[in-house]
């Protein structure tokens, strides 16, 4: 049964920071799951600027805010303020969210775990064996290949624009998965014999969706294309895959699903996951139509 927010002298405290900050659905989704299970908490988005990060994890501390989601550009100039880093976190190399143990303050990373729950669940629950290709290689990429390194993909390919990010982040993998780096050039042949292709890149995203990444006709019938871009729901690079018969898969489920997980850590309680997808789904909908 839905309880409805209420704030009180007892209400807890949780919020994202980012800069910029306004356009983030983690507040709707977030409270929404509070909502869902009744739990008197209240969540919300603070704009903080790297020079104001500091005082920031102060005020944590001292207005005891029990959970904090951390997004651009905050996710590694955060880690030095915490007490501990989870394991993942630390492998990954950012932060997106905070526990607030009675003023310890522990650093974990949901982006990968959440990535590859939402995987499984809406496309292909095995991914053992899997040849993959990344596209991109900032901190998405990162948290995406520590997921897919626990379910022992074959091989993971990393093309970037930028080529020696993409060598630094296959070094530092280097003991966990098979991955290696790419030129962007060489992305048509690593397409071709690809079993999932993933978009870690920004292109295509909201205002500039007629942009895409990669050409569909690259890619296998029986491959997966996927993308962590969830505005639009369906990006140009998943639009034109599903047209030559592949299977696709937005990024939605894994902002759902990295929140989730948040919410488990902060309140040991089952996160309402329908729920808080309906939630974004319907407000990323009602966008969309006030758009067109
Ligand atoms: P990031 O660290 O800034 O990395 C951005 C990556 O995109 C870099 O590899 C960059 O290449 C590449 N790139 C940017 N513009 C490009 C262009 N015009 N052509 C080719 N490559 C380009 O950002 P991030 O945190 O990894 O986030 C990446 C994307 O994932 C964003 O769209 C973000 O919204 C999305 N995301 C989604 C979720 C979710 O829950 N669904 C979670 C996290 C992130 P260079 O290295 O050459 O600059």
């Amino acid at each position: 049964m839905q309880q409805g927010n209420r704030v009180d002298s007892h209400t807890v405290l949780y919020g994202v920071i980012g800069d910029p900050i306004r356009h983030s659905k983690s507040p709707l989704m977030m409270n929404c799951a509070f909502r869902e299970t009744g739990i008197n908490g209240i969540y919300t988005a603070f704009h903080i600027t790297a020079s104001q990060l500091a005082a920031f994890i102060g005020g944590v501390r001292a207005m005891d805010i029990r959970g904090v989601n951390v997004t651009i550009p905050h996710k590694l100039d955060v880690m030095p303020y915490l007490d501990h880093i989870d394991e993942s976190a630390r492998l990954i190399g950012a932060v997106n969210t905070i526990v607030n143990n009675s003023g310890v303050l522990i650093g974990y990373n949901t982006d990968g775990l959440g990535y590859v729950r939402s995987l499984k669940e809406e496309v292909e629950p095995n991914l053992a064996g899997k040849r993959v290709v990344i596209l991109g290689a900032g901190g998405a990429a990162r948290g995406i290949i520590y997921g897919l390194a626990q379910e022992q993909v074959a091989t993971i390919a990393v093309a970037n624009r930028t080529f020696e990010r993409a060598a630094r982040l296959a070094e530092d993998f280097s003991l966990m998965a098979e991955v290696k780096a790419a030129g962007w050039e060489e992305l048509e042949t690593l397409c071709k014999s690809a079993d999932l292709v993933i978009n870690t890149t920004s292109v295509g995203m909201y205002p500039y969706v007629d942009e895409t990444p990669a050409s569909a006709s690259w890619l296998k019938e029986s491959a997966i294309a996927s993308d962590l871009i969830y505005n639009p729901l369906e990006t140009r690079f998943l639009r034109e895959a599903r047209l030559a018969g592949c299977r696709t898969h937005g990024g939605l489920g894994m902002f759902i699903y990295q929140g989730a997980y948040a919410f488990e850590y902060w309140t040991g309680q089952t996160a309402p996951a329908e729920a808080m997808r309906s939630c974004v789904l319907q407000a990323l909908e009602a966008a969309a139509a006030a758009k067109s």
